[in-house]
């Protein structure tokens, strides 16, 4: 059997492992709620389950390391999740240290983004692509940047948080306590709460009529907008511009070849390209606007391929076209 890596991705509400081989393929996949509220050593705990559980199941799969993502802050380098918003109780776990000295194996962690955009970039959207910035739009906004072959880290692997660069003065009060970040306007969060301000229960409109009368979410709106609905046509429209507006500071800011678009509400990608092209035809320099906007391929596995590769693809160039240019 071919090398593989085992793969976790610890998220707020679903903690999931797999088996991946050197071409991203999936060999195995498991998952199940992360019960965060138990606390880091339980969640570890099942994390081992689950890598056992894994390779109980596959008893001639050839496991060379183990790749996981987790939410950001986190210090991939020092293999610290410092303590992120969303895994309550989380404060300087070291899942390196942790998890290398229960499998005696090489271990890699990075943030839950910059895995997502490896991902995108060595098997999905991205490939091919020297560098690449990957913004994932769902609850919040998180971004990954590819540059020059490699994960643009920063200090502390802290670099790309780009939910939270402001783009605007005004708006509700993002969770980091700014007004005006891109997830606080853009997110899908953002526009569900747009939507529901907009309508009221029992109003009859399309929007609370697929909400059965409750909050509207990004779902409802991009459903609506699919038959027409003119208010939801509008959210679209407006959201398109927010993305656009901030996706105008990514291409000035780290000039990719290609950004690409993942988190729940790409599935409505088409409705909201060609909003977004014009924000960004009126807003980018002349140099940046031929750059192409296109959504994420591989859905939520983004994170376990990315994660593994970081086992299976160390010290390698990323990409085909990578390696054609360190030639
Ligand atoms: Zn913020």
């Amino acid at each position: 059997m071919s090398t593989l890596a085992l793969a976790f991705d610890l998220g707020g509400t679903e903690l999931r492992g797999a088996l991946i081989g050197r071409g991203g393929e999936v060999v195995a996949r498991v998952s199940e709620p992360t019960m965060t509220e138990a606390g880091s050593e339980a969640v570890i705990g099942r994390i081992i389950a689950l890598a056992d559980k894994l390779l109980d199941d596959h008893p001639q799969a050839k496991v060379i390391g183990i790749g996981a993502c987790a939410p950001g802050p986190l210090d991939p380098k020092a293999g610290i999740v410092i303590g992120p918003p969303t895994l309550s109780g989380w404060h300087n776990v070291p899942m390196i240290d942790i998890l290398s000295r229960q499998f005696g194996l090489p271990v890699r962690l990075e943030n839950d983004a910059n895995a997502a955009a490896l991902g995108e970039w060595r098997f999905g959207a991205g490939r091919g692509a020297g560098s690449l910035v990957f913004v994932t739009v769902s609850t919040g906004i998180g971004g990954g940047v590819i540059a020059d072959g490699h994960i643009y880290h920063g200090r502390r692997g802290l670099a790309a948080e780009i939910g939270h660069m402001t783009i605007t003065g005004e708006g509700d009060r993002c969770f980091c306590g700014n007004v005006g970040c891109f997830e606080a306007v853009a997110s899908g969060t953002a526009l569900g709460r747009r939507a529901t301000r907009l309508t009221a229960p029992g109003d009859g409109s399309q929007l609370r009529r697929l909400s059965n009368d409750g909050d509207v979410s990004a779902r409802h709106v991009v459903e609506a907008a699919r038959t027409g609905d003119a208010v939801a046509r509008d959210l679209v429209e407006a959201e398109a511009k927010w993305l656009g507006v901030g996706f105008t500071n990514l291409l000035h800011l780290y000039s990719p070849e290609v950004i690409v678009m993942g988190g729940g509400l790409a599935n409505g990608f088409d409705l909201l390209a060609p909003g977004i092209r014009a924000t960004i035809e009126e807003r980018a320099m002349q140099a940046y606007r031929d750059v192409p906007i296109v959504p994420a391929e591989l859905g939520d596995r983004a994170g376990l391929v990315g994660a593994a590769s970081l086992i299976l693809w160390e010290g390698e160039p990323g990409t085909a076209l990578a390696m054609v240019q360190n030639d």
